[in-house]
């Protein structure tokens, strides 16, 4: 399946008693492989990487990265270079993220965490450029520019599809909501939940990428929500993964705990608080990233039986 990427109803008893129209777009399903937001964050970066005769792609992640792991795979796709810099030890090489990314033919650079904190930094960046001339590097999570032009076409893929009130969307390097507050201009709430423990950083990184950007008009529309990262980055607890489950079970779409479970974790506990009026209509954003549970599963912070990989990944 390509796009545009489907808009599903969910039915769920809470739905209905509070009155709420929820439907679910499919991001997971737009690629078996490249899965979601990831997908629509380099599609543009593709594009100018193989425009601009680049040889290939840097980019960095943490030892289990979503992005990593589509970054990998679109540019073996795609027959270019990849280098994946990446935070920690050597030996995460074999895990099931990493071990998948290096079968694609990525250059695997694993770096300190002194190191890896440089990731933004400008001249560490010339230095890498140097290093590997004709490479384009791309920010740890996708989030560039480029990135933003890729996400924007949801919301245009959502005004031919649906009328809707607030668009919902997990926020980890805010790459994928700047993208969604380009595309809607204004028109639409859109409410991002954070994944991780934070201050106020991830306000100040979109106002970066839409200045970046070039927009002038200021976007009001949108909101980053703080209280539902569940105790950090990939943390959860038992009770958090029993509530998904059973949400999956109720409407057959299966997330993962990092980032669309923690979305989903949010929209439950508003709901219940009343912060939607009767009738409101909710687009949640499906943004992929079921690789991920292949890395939990492997480090025992989930059961194998209790969640099944979707066969595309179960073949790799
Ligand atoms: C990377 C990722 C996000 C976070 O997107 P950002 O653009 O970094 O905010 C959300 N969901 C999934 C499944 C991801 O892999």
């Amino acid at each position: 399946m390509s796009k545009p990427s489907i808009l599903q109803k969910l039915n769920h008893p809470l739905f209905e008693r509070y009155n709420l129209n929820v439907q679910i777009k499919r991001d997971d399903l737009i690629d078996p492989i490249i899965s979601g937001n990831k997908w629509r964050k380099l599609k543009y970066n593709l594009q100018h990487v193989q425009t601009k005769g680049f040889k290939g792609i840097i980019s960095f992640g943490g030892a289990y990265s979503n992005h990593i792991h589509a970054l990998s795979y679109a540019c073996y796709k795609n027959q270019l270079n990849s280098i994946g810099i990446i935070r920690g030890e050597a030996d995460y090489a074999n895990n099931y993220t990493l071990s998948q990314a290096k079968k694609w033919g990525m250059n695997l650079q694993f770096v300190d965490r002194k190191t890896y904190r440089q990731r933004d930094e400008e001249e560490y960046l010339q230095e890498l450029s140097k290093q590997h001339p004709k490479y384009f590097i791309i920010p740890e999570g996708g989030s560039n520019t480029l990135a933003l032009r890729g996400v924007a076409e949801v919301c245009e893929e959502l005004h031919l599809q649906t009328q809707y009130d607030t668009l919902l969307t997990p926020v980890g390097s805010a790459g994928t909501i700047s993208g969604l507050i380009l595309g809607d201009n204004n028109q639409h709430n859109i409410l991002g939940i954070a994944v991780l423990k934070q201050k106020n950083y991830l306000h100040d990184s979109v106002n970066t990428l839409l200045k970046n950007d070039g927009k002038s008009q200021p976007m009001k529309n949108w909101k980053i929500l703080n209280d539902y990262h569940c105790g950090g980055y990939a943390k959860f607890s038992h009770k958090n993964l029993k509530t998904l489950k059973e949400f999956s079970a109720i409407t057959g779409v299966l997330f993962e705990p990092i980032y669309s479970g923690k979305m989903i974790l949010a929209l439950l506990d508003l709901i219940e608080k009343g912060y939607f009026e009767e009738n409101h209509h909710i687009v949640l954003l499906h943004t992929g990233g079921l690789q991920g549970l292949g890395g939990l599963i492997e480090q025992n912070k989930l059961k194998k039986d209790e969640w099944p990989l979707p066969l595309a990944l179960q073949a790799l």
